[in-house]
This record gives C-alpha cells, structure tokens and sequence, in this order.
C-alpha cells in the first residue's frame, strides 16, 4: 500500500510539473480534451487527471508546504472554558473539576444530565469565541509559518452545534489571520499536511494512517502523557530547539521521503 501511494503521488506530481512547464492548468469547466490537445501528457497520466485537477482548483499542491493546527487543546483553550463552564453548573455536592480530572469527568458525557450540560454549554452564543489561545500552541505556529509552512487549521466540528462551526472561523480569524484557511471536518485523516499539531492521540493516529511520513507534533496534557508514536514530537514547552529541528527536516523532505 505504501509503494502504491509512493507510486501515486510521483505520478501525481509529474502531472503537477507538466502542467505548470505548459501552463496548461485548464480552467473550469474545460473537457479532459481541450486540456490533453495543450501538453504532452500520456495516457498512463490519464487516470491521475481529475484527481490533480481537483487538487489544483483547490489550492493544494502536490508535496505542498502545508502544516495543519488543530484548535480545541492546542490552540485554544477549550479545557480551561469547560471547566469553568462545568462547575458553574455543578450541584453543591459534585466534586470541583480540575484540568487533572476533566476527561475523566467528559467520560460520563453519556448520562443524560452530564449530556445536557455539555449541550447547553456547546450551543452558547459566544461560548467558542472566548476560548483563550493557548501560548505554547501559538508559539509553534508562528516558528512554522517563519520556516515556510502555510499553516491550515484542522478542527473537528460538533455535529450538534453549529454555532461552533460560525465562531471557531470568527477565533481564527481574531487570533490568526483575517485570511487563513480552515478545514472543519469529522475526519483528520482526509486532509493533506507534512504536519499535523494535534493534542488528541486517536485524530493524530487516524491523520498518520494516510500520511505515514508526516510529522506529528503533540503538546503535552494530562490525558495525552503516555502517547508514544516515532512519527510524534511531545512539545512539553522545554525542547523547543527539537521542535524546530523536526519541522525544518519536514520542510525541507521531498514527497516520498522521511523527516526522520
Ligand atoms: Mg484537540
């Protein structure tokens, strides 16, 4: 499988570089002839076309610069506003949260009062704008856009709230950038990055499934400590040059290689 997708991606970029040598990116709606009549493409290519067409008209290209930032937890700091949020809703005799002791508590979500808060507080107007960015998350950022990485947001969305959908745009683009792309999805694994900062073990493990030389870095939290992948730098805020080290050896790999 992984020769398979080596294979797919050398032909995809070869399509890639005829195109832009021809400038022969066809417009929309142009025919699979029209397109094929302005440059030598074989028909062994033929089959890539419409996946790298789309992936053109999309903005992505193939072994594109791209570092993906998840929000809840690495950027923005969901954990301190449920915290808050959930103990100001508790009765006087439930225990008072603390960030040890959150995700064990959300392991609960499934009792129908504990559903209820969670709702309530997700579907708040305003709830998700005031999430405060979190610095450490900020901080890496920054250094991967100053290394040459487009930096993208990769969030999962509350399929019942859409609320949080209208406001994580409106934090990204408060505490960001006015024009900085965004994928809300329900699967991190379908989105292309060389990077992925990811606090939450299972959506880094399912981005690493399709992207088995990415770079996975972590920040460290009370529920992620044991998580150990060779893919994943831990980013405990105390090796910062090691952070780095890895997101230049991503940067600077070329499709098919390894950063390691
Ligand atoms: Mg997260």
């Amino acid at each position: 499988m992984v020769g398979l997708m080596r294979g797919i991606n050398a032909t995809a970029k070869k399509i890639a570089d005829l195109m832009v040598l021809n400038s022969a990116i066809p417009p929309q709606g142009m025919s699979l002839e029209a397109w094929r009549a302005m440059g030598p493409i074989t028909p062994s290519y033929e089959a890539m076309y419409v996946m790298v067409l789309e992936q053109l008209r999309s903005g992505y290209s193939v072994g594109a610069n791209i570092a993906l930032f998840d929000m809840d937890g690495s950027l923005a700091d969901y954990d301190g506003a449920m915290l808050e949020s959930l103990n100001a809703l508790a009765g006087p005799d439930e225990e008072v949260l603390t960030r040890e002791t959150l995700h064990e508590f959300l392991k609960k979500e499934e009792l129908p009062h504990i559903k209820a808060r969670l709702r309530s507080i997700k579907r708040s107007h305003g709830w998700w704008c005031r999430l405060k960015p979190i610095p450490a998350g900020m901080e890496v950022l920054k250094m991967a856009t100053e290394i040459g990485f487009k930096p993208h947001i990769l969030t999962k969305g509350p399929k019942r709230a859409a609320i949080a959908w209208k406001e994580k745009v409106e934090w990204c683009q408060h505490h960001i950038a006015e024009d900085i792309d965004i994928h809300i999805t329900s699967d991190k694994g379908m989105v292309y990055g060389k990077v992925l900062y990811d606090d939450f073990p299972d959506y880094m493990l399912r981005w690493l499934k399709t992207r088995p030389r990415g770079l996975g870095i972590m920040p460290v939290t009370p529920s992620n400590r044991d998580f150990v992948h060779p893919n994943v730098i831990k980013w405990d805020e105390t090796n910062l040059d090691e952070v780095r080290d890895a997101l230049i050896a991503a940067f600077n790999r070329q499709a098919g290689d390894d950063w390691k």
